[in-house]
Order: structure tokens, then sequence, then C-alpha cells
């Protein structure tokens, strides 16, 4: 029988994913699809009905369902639950889990760029305090990190996320960006800036150290201004491209039994699709 899976949003018509996981079906010759189907909010339960009857294994679930299907879900994990959002449904025998791939992309993606980079990170400065931030933010707790500083245009939702989350984190505001970058070795963007190329007002970035590195989660445009701004300061980046195709790899395991690659014909193909 073929194995069904999907990413469902609202719109989904953007979406990558159809891409990344149809790229590796046909590489390891599974008789399998994955479609983007879009699910407006209010069809989310009857779209649960269908996965509780067995007709996909599993599927992705993007803006603006990955809090809504929290309440759907027989089973959410822990992870999940720490980071508050959903981006990952298995279904088994009629029961439906949902975890979060995020945490992996992000760690996938950095192990792969830059190996032993946690070796060199005892403080790093988190931008932005949404949805992504807080998989990121598990995912450095995660890797021993000694300080986290969480920085956001809006300095309640930093506090927030650090009074929800245990670990080694500080709220802070985007203004005290300049004061604390001399201590950072690492620098991570999860705001949407950067998005069709906008850009950070009042960073400065060459307060860092020469040896910082410097990574944004926004992958489209690849080259966001911060990575440009910080190329040109002679410090390392990471773009964020990898993360996205790294967040996948659990899940198509899970689904169709096959641990994929990330390889370099996948990125270039999805290089492809991206914003110049
Ligand atoms: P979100 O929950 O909506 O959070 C958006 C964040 O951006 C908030 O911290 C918000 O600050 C900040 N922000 C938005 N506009 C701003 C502005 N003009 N100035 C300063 N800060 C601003 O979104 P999310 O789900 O965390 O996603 C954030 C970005 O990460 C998106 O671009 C998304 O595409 C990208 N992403 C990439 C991957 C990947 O695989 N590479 C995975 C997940 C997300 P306030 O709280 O002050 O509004």
């Amino acid at each position: 029988m073929t194995t069904k899976a999907f990413v469902i949003g609202h719109p989904i018509a953007h979406s990558r994913s159809p891409l990344i996981h149809g790229n590796w079906l046909s590489q390891h010759a599974i008789e399998g699809s994955y479609s983007a189907i879009d699910v407006a909010p209010a069809e989310l339960p009857e779209f649960f009905q269908r996965l509780r009857a067995g007709e996909f294994a599993g599927g992705n679930v993007t803006i603006p369902h990955k809090e809504a299907v929290f309440a759907l879900c027989d089973e959410v994990d822990p992870l999940a639950r720490t980071i508050g959002a959903v981006n990952t449904l298995v279904v088994d025998d009629g029961s439906v889990r949902g975890t979060n791939t995020d945490y992996l992309g992000f760690l996938g993606n950095l192990d792969s760029a830059v190996p032993g980079w946690d070796e060199e990170v005892n403080e790093a400065i988190v931008l932005g305090a949404g949805g992504a931030a807080r998989a990121i933010s598990v995912a450095l707790r995660s890797r021993g990190i000694g300080r986290i500083h969480v920085l956001n245009r809006t300095r309640d939702k930093a506090e927030a996320l650090v009074s929800e989350i245990e670990g080694p984190f500080r709220a802070a505001g985007l203004t005290d960006f300049n004061e604390l970058a001399p201590h950072a070795q690492l620098i991570v963007n999860t705001s949407s800036i950067g998005m069709h190329g906008t850009r950070f007002d009042g960073l400065d970035f060459g307060k860092l150290p020469g040896a910082a590195l410097v990574t944004d989660i926004v992958y489209s445009p690849l080259v966001t201004p911060l990575l440009a701004d910080a190329a040109v300061l002679g410090l390392r980046t990471v773009d964020g491209l990898g993360m996205l195709l790294h967040q996948a790899v659990p899940g198509f395991e899970a689904w169709f039994g096959v641990r994929p690659q990330v390889d370099k014909a996948l990125r270039a193909k999805i290089e492809a699709t991206l914003e110049g």
C-alpha cells in the first residue's frame, strides 16, 4: 500500500516541504506520496478524523496550526510541550502523536556546517522570542551553553519565554544587544527580521568578538542582511536553509522508515526556489 504524508497549513502553496520529501521519496524509490493540503482552521477537526481513520502515516504542520493541533493530538511529547508548538504528526494505530523537529533541525544544521561549534560557545544571544526562539532556546540548552540571552523587540515576550523554559536564560530587549555583544560567541536570529531583505536597526555587530559565529534561521533570502553584514566584518556565518532541510529528516524517517540524508543536490534544488 502507498504510504501517504502531508503538510497542512493555510495558505500552503509557498511550502518547500513537498519538494524536500518528494526528492527523498524518489531517491529511495519509495512508493509513497507527500502532498501540501490547504486546511482552514475550521476544517482541522475533520482532518484529524481522516488521520485517525488511517489515510496518512503522518505529516507536517505549519502556520497557522502549530498551536491549535495540541488539543487535537492524542499525545504531545514533552519536547513539543516545552516549545509550545507541534510541527510534526505521526499516526500509529489510529492514534496521533505530535512532536517538534525544529530543535533537531537547528542543531543538525550547525553541527554539519561548523562541527564542534558548541565547544566554543559559552555565551549566546538569541534574537526574537517567538515560536522558533523557543525551539532554539531548548536546543542551545541541550548543548550546555553557559548563558543564553533572549533579546526581543517586545521585552515581555522574552521574559515570558525565560520564565516558562527553565535554564541558563536571561531576558533582555534588542536595545541591550550592543552591551552584551562583546561577550557572545554565538548569535542566532530567530526573528522574522531578514525576510524580504529587512534589517535590524541600531545593532552594532562590530562589537562581537572576531571569532563569533552568526546564524540566521530566516532562509529567504538565503543571505539575509544580517549574514551579509557579519561576513563583511569577517565573522563566520551559517544560513537557515540547512535548518529547514534537517528538521524534515525525523518526520520522513518516522513515516517512510528510511533515514534520509541532507546532501548538496537537495540543497541546490531548494536554493533555486528562494528569493535572490
Ligand atoms: P513568530 O512566532 O511570529 O515570532 C516572530 C518574532 O520576530 C518575534 O520575536 C517578533 O518580535 C519578531 N519580529 C517581527 N517583526 C519584527 C520587527 N519589525 N522588529 C523586531 N522584531 C520583530 O515567528 P516564528 O515562528 O518564531 O518564526 C520566525 C522566523 O523564523 C520566520 O521568518 C520563519 O520563517 C523562520 N523559521 C525558519 C525555520 C527554518 O527551518 N529555517 C523554522 C522556523 C521558523 P515581537 O514579539 O516584538 O513581535
